[in-house]
């Protein structure tokens, strides 16, 4: 892997030459005089002085050479509708909601609270802020209201866009009544509320004076015209608050120019999307994957976007292989919890489509396993890439990258450190350099490269405090996730580090002892989570889900520990394995382990609010029953 390798290298060495040639990749209104202002680490600033948009250059550039091509796909298996609209059409619904959103006192800087299911019109909206620079803040369709309601408290938006119901499973779920509850809660709620009708909650309520209808305001604007706001590069994009796996969450705010260019960039070198080709992105609106990879990344690359609406087993396991085919989609991008339940489904429907179009399939989001990352790649036969980043980030850390070099996948490894990061992995006894194999935690060497978040939102401190505080005397970002090098430079990330279980002064990865369960051929799935132990400090606690219904736990759960002590040794075997159907985890895909691990101590489980089953919970506080009661 020479090739990547010399690139990373001078991604390092020369920045600044690197990352101007990369700004090629976008649109300035006005070029940037410098590549990068370091003045005042670790808060980087990336193109100064440069203007660009990045509305601008998702689609009006595009206009001349592709306005009849489609932009953006809107793919419904929860209502059933395909809706597809053009960079000409998209231009324009762009431009009527910016006019909307002006009429109702929007101004560049103020905040956009959008809280929208999949539907066009929610990336309609995210653009137009980007168009006026207003500053959106995207919240997943699934937070409670409480939950809602903070972010409302920290942003302090002006506006607030909503629709009157999503779907799930073929069930309605009323948005705006929670947004209602939301603002009932909130301390300082947005004068108006725009909502978006979908006939899904006929007896919506409304409030005079406050609620405004998209669809009556939109009459008003047809044929809007509103230019595209000049904004200097390190002016703010967006706010998006991370997912809160692992507590509070934090605001984190990107900037303009340097995402705009990551993007481009990424697009070109990891992801590989042509102009004219399409890209799936099965993520949703709501989380960074769908900022970076539905609406801003594919379009700036030229590409047609997918944005589905729906699950990947309604109405058959078939269906995304079935949108690959008929789209010709190039490109996809899903995370590793889907192609699990996928895998638990009949493997036909991999077969029953024509997924040739496709080149890669990349995923992220939480650790691939191996058998899973096998098991999709066979079914395929195409490159599967496990790729690691953060909402912080904005775009990937680890990944391969195709469109310098084919470097060969190792399965269960996000390969290697991204151009632009210096990554290191570092011990956290002293911060001294780990050797290769040895786990340590994964941290970056400021300046962050360009994309990852600028500050915390309004708490520049916090964002210092948080992020560069893991030592005294070296200020590096911490990841918070634990990882190793291999031999030959691979990376492989072992969890979180507040996810790590200490037995007997031995620390373990979470990730780890999961991948050694699943190696047991009957698992499909698991998660570890460390309990507190008079003994040993703590002990590792598995729950399982197996491929099939398990006759004997007491003989799977034996197998299971003998796999452990064969894969880790002994001190990792778990207490006990419990099997459950379901493992509980947030509507992204992400275990929950600190709420299985409260249980498990006997302590509240905390904040659920985006927990994707409940009944999953439920399980767990059962098989914990089960283990205390008398055998
Ligand atoms: P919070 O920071 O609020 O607790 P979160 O960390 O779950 O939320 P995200 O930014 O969405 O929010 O998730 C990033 C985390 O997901 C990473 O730090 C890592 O733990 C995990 N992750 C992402 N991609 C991968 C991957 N390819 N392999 C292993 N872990 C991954
Ligand atoms: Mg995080």
């Amino acid at each position: 892997m020479g090739n990547y390798r010399d690139f990373h290298r001078r991604s390092i060495e020369q920045r600044d030459d690197f990352w101007a040639e990369q700004a090629k990749l976008v649109d300035w209104h006005k070029p940037f005089g410098k590549v990068l202002d370091y003045s005042r680490p670790p808060f980087a600033k990336w193109f100064i002085g440069g203007e660009t948009n990045l509305c601008h250059n998702a689609i009006d550039r595009h206009l001349a050479a592709r306005a009849e091509q489609k932009a953006l796909v809107y793919i419904s298996t929860e209502v059933d509708q395909e809706r597809s609209y053009t960079f000409r059409e998209l231009h324009q619904e762009v431009q009527r909601v910016a006019a909307m959103m002006q009429s109702l006192g929007v101004k560049k800087g103020d905040r956009v609270i959008i809280y929208m299911p999949m539907i066009p019109e929610a990336a309609f909206a995210i653009l137009a802020c980007a168009r006026i620079g207003a500053i959106h803040s995207v919240v997943f369709g699934g937070f409670a209201a409480a939950s809602l309601a903070a972010r409302i408290d920290d942003a302090r938006p002006s506006l607030m866009i909503t629709a009157d119901g999503g779907s799930r499973m073929g069930k309605a779920v009323l948005y705006k009544s929670l947004v209602d509850e939301s603002l009932r809660l909130a301390k300082n709620p947005p004068a108006k509320v725009l909502i978006y009708r979908r006939g899904l909650d006929p007896t919506m309520p409304v409030v005079a004076g406050r609620d405004v209808d998209w669809q009556a305001l939109a009459a008003r604007h047809a044929g809007a015209q509103v230019p595209c706001a000049w904004l200097e590069s390190s002016e703010p994009s967006y706010i998006l608050y991370t997912s809160g796996t692992t507590g509070q969450p934090k605001g984190v705010q990107r900037d303009v120019g340097g995402y705009a260019v990551a993007l481009a960039s990424s697009m070109k070198l990891i992801y590989r999307g042509e102009a004219g080709e399409t890209m799936f992105t099965t993520s949703d609106i709501g989380w960074v994957v769908g900022h970076s990879y539905i609406i801003y990344g594919p379009l700036i690359a030229g590409m047609t976007t997918i944005m589905y609406e729906g699950v990947p087993i309604r109405p058959d396991a078939g269906i995304w292989w079935k949108i690959v085919q008929e789209h010709k989609a190039s490109v996809m991008f899903s995370a590793p919890t889907a192609i699990r339940v996928l895998k638990k489904q009949d493997p036909a429907f991999l077969k029953k489509y024509d997924v040739s179009s496709l080149k890669h399939l990349f995923l992220a989001g939480e650790p691939l396993d191996e058998p899973t990352h096998v098991w999709i790649s066979e079914a395929l036969g195409i490159p599967v890439i496990d790729h690691y980043w953060q909402t912080e980030t904005g775009w990937p850390i680890l990944s391969a990258v195709p469109g310098i070099e084919k470097t060969p996948i190792k399965f269960g490894s996000p390969s290697f450190p991204v151009y632009g990061y210096e990554l290191k992995l570092l011990r956290e006894s002293d911060a001294a350099e780990a050797a290769p194999n040895e786990k340590a935690l994964v941290a970056i060497v400021p300046p962050l490269p360009p994309g990852c978040m600028t500050t915390v939102w309004g708490d520049d401190e916090r964002y210092v405090k948080t992020y560069y505080s893991t030592f005294s005397k070296k200020q590096v970002y911490s990841t918070f996730d634990w990882g190793i090098r291999d031999k030959d430079g691979y990376y492989f990330i072992l969890g979180r580090t507040d996810d790590v279980i200490n037995v007997a002064g031995h620390r373990l990865g979470t990730r780890e002892i999961e991948e050694a369960v699943s190696m047991h051929p009957a698992i499909a799935e698991c998660a570890v989570v460390g309990v507190a132990d008079p003994l040993k400090g703590q002990m590792p606690l598995a729950f399982a889900v197996a491929k099939a219904a398990v006759d004997d736990r007491k003989k799977l759960e034996k197998e299971v520990m003998d796999t452990v002590d064969k894969q880790l040794g002994a001190i990792a075997r778990p207490r006990a394995v419990h099997f459950v159907t379901l493992l509980p985890k947030t509507r992204s895909g992400k275990t929950l382990r600190r709420s299985i691990q409260a249980l498990a101590e006997g302590r509240d489980p905390g904040d659920l609010t985006t927990i994707e089953d409940p009944a999953a919970l439920e399980q767990i506080r059962n098989a914990l029953k089960e283990e205390s009661a008398p055998k």
